[in-house]
Parts: structure tokens; C-alpha cells; sequence
């Protein structure tokens, strides 16, 4: 194998046969123009479109692509774990495909973290305005909530587009197969960083592959992976209905004292349905921990890695794979 290069440029794809073209149009005359040898890494996140095909495509005339091709879809967040288990550079870069994140940024983080010797550079969005109103809520909100839970460390507004050392890549990949939410456990192992704003543009083609369903998962997963505290939800829901239910107490002693008959059947029923609600609601919640105990024990690999042309050994599968039509879950 030849020298590892400088940098790697991680690019997860799902579907995104549409943006091809103009990606490499737009990063290769970025990434020639940089003082630094590279690699760019496409991973191919189970595809069921030409995405691979034209890659390989590509390939023919810039030897510095690469492709390497998940067995089946597996999500964002596996598709970047793949890109840092393979990527071999210095830097490791991690950018969408969609052009959201313009590629020109990646020479002022490779630059910001040499000059000022920093693990980590941030991509950080100064400016949504090219995203949906939606969008920009639910991000918000969404950026707000995770502050809470992992503390003011974290950068606002800073998803996926950043770039990490070597040193960060190695305990990444330290923790093996399993599939953490990058932008809140980066930010949580403590390494120096620093921040480069930059401004979102728009998709360049193709839509979203982040449906409000797989936004709903992460968001849940990026809580349950970094706090318990839902699962104390059950303890302060049992102590306040506890008080409420002392309060109920005294009051139904005085009423019976006096000789009234309460007319009860409404609120009994009411009181009944709602703690079944609460206790199945904590049930629910309880559930989802185990789950992830569960998951965890097991260990099973959260994606595969079938392809890789960088790996000479195995054949290529190329457009010969037939797409897996697997709904795409975020794991
Ligand atoms: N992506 C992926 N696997 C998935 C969903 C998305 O590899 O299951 C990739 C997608 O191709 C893109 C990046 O993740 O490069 C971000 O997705 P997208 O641009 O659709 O998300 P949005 O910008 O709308 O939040
Ligand atoms: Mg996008």
C-alpha cells in the first residue's frame, strides 16, 4: 500500500447518484489546489441507485477517489464510522455529499489545525437561511436540548462537517463496530478544538435523506445515548402522584366524616386510565435502555463493509449487487 496520505475527505452517500457530478466538480479543483496529499473516501451507505456505479466512473480519471461500499443501508452515522475505520490521512475530514457544506471550508479547517496545532475544527453553520423553516426549528431546538444533556462544550449549529487528527480517528475506532452520534461524542471526549463558520447552502440536487422519521431517531438516540434521564422521569411522576394522592386522602376522610357521598365513578375512571398511561409511558422508556443494553451485549456489527477499492484482495461488486431494499434505519 502506498503512503497514507495527508487528508481524507469522508463522504457519506445514500442515493445520491444526482449530486455526483457536480461534487466532483466542485472538490477536486478544492482538494488540488490544497498543499496536502488526499484521499477521498465515498462511502457508499447501501445505495439502491448508481451511486456506487458512478463513482467507479469517476475513479478512472482521479485515482485519488475512493469508494468503499456498505453491504446494505445503515445509516448516516454507520456510513461515518466506515469512513474512519478506513480513512488512512493525517486529517479526516467529514463533509456531506449534497454540497450543503461547501468543500472550499476544508482549507481553512486543514489550515486552523495545523497553525494553531487543534485535534478537532468544527463546522460551524453561521447562516440556515437556505434551510426550511422546519428545519431550522427542529435544529434549533434540537441544538438547545443537546447543550443541556452534554454541556456547554458543545458547539452550536455544528453537524457533521468537521475535521478530526489522527490521534481523535484512533479512539474512535477504538470503540469499535458499535454506532455513536459523532456530533455530541466528538465534542464530549474533551480534545482542543476550534470552530470555522461557514454558510449552508442549499442541496444541490436530489432530496433530503433525513425524513422527519429518521430526524425524530436521532434526536431520541443522540438523548439516550448521552443521559439517563428519562428513566427518572418514573421516579418524579411516582412522587408527585404520591403527594397529590396524600392530599386525595385527607380530603376523602374529611368528606366521609361528614357524611357525604362522593359521586366517584368518573374520576375514579379518569385517575385509573391516566396512571395506566404514565406507568405504560415509563414501561416504554424503560424498555428503550434495556434495549440498547441488549444491543450492546450482543454486539453485533452495525454495518458491513463489502467493498473497498482501496483493498485490492476483494472483487469488485459494482452495479452486479442488487440493490437492498432494507427501509433505511438509523441505528
Ligand atoms: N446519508 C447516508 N445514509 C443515510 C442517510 C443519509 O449516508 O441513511 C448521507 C447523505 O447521502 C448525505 C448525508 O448523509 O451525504 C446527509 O444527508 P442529507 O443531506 O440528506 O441530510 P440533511 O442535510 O437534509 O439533514
Ligand atoms: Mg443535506
Amino acid at each position: 500500500m502506498t503512503n497514507p496520505p495527508g487528508l481524507s475527505v469522508v463522504i457519506p452517500m445514500y442515493n445520491e447518484e444526482l449530486v455526483i457530478p457536480a461534487l466532483v466538480a466542485r472538490l477536486r479543483p478544492v482538494l488540488d489546489a490544497l498543499d496536502e496529499t488526499y484521499e477521498v473516501v465515498a462511502v457508499d451507505d447501501g445505495s439502491a441507485d448508481a451511486t456506487a456505479a458512478l463513482v467507479e466512473k469517476h475513479r478512472l480519471e482521479w485515482p485519488q477517489l475512493r469508494l468503499v461500499r456498505l453491504r446494505r443501508n445503515s445509516g448516516h452515522q454507520a456510513a461515518l464510522t466506515a469512513g474512519f475505520h478506513r480513512a488512512r490521512g493525517e486529517f479526516v475530514v467529514t463533509i456531506d455529499a449534497d454540497l450543503q457544506d461547501p468543500p472550499e471550508t476544508i482549507g481553512d479547517m486543514v489550515r486552523l489545525s495545523r497553525d494553531e496545532n487543534l485535534d478537532v475544527v468544527y463546522g460551524v453553520r453561521s447562516d440556515r437561511s437556505t434551510d426550511t423553516i422546519f428545519k431550522r426549528n427542529t435544529a434549533g431546538l434540537y441544538y438547545k436540548l443537546m447543550r443541556r444533556i452534554v454541556g456547554p462544550d458543545l458547539p452550536q449549529q455544528a453537524g457533521d462537517f468537521r475535521l478530526v487528527r489522527r490521534s481523535v480517528v484512533d479512539v474512535l475506532r477504538r470503540m469499535g463496530d458499535q454506532v455513536p452520534v459523532y456530533r455530541l461524542l466528538i465534542p464530549s471526549l474533551g480534545f482542543t478544538s476550534g470552530t470555522v463558520s461557514y454558510v449552508r447552502e442549499k442541496r444541490v440536487a436530489g432530496e433530503t435523506k433525513y425524513p422527519l422519521r429518521k430526524m425524530i431517531s436521532l434526536a431520541w438516540d443522540s438523548t439516550a445515548d448521552f443521559t439517563a434521564a428519562p428513566l427518572r422521569l418514573a421516579t418524579w411522576l411516582g412522587m408527585t402522584a404520591f403527594a397529590g394522592s396524600l392530599i386525595f386522602m385527607v380530603f376523602g376522610v374529611v368528606v366521609w366524616a361528614n357524611g357525604t357521598v362522593i359521586p366517584g365513578w368518573t374520576s375514579l375512571f379518569l385517575a385509573v386510565l391516566l396512571f395506566a398511561a404514565v406507568q405504560l409511558i415509563c414501561l416504554g422508556l424503560l424498555g428503550e435502555y434495556i434495549a440498547r443494553i441488549y444491543r450492546a451485549l450482543q454486539n453485533r456489527p452495525a454495518f458491513q463493509i463489502g467493498y473497498d477499492s482501496a483493498d485490492v484482495t476483494e472483487t469488485p461488486v459494482v452495479a452486479a449487487v442488487p440493490a437492498q431494499r432494507t427501509p433505511a434505519t438509523m441505528p
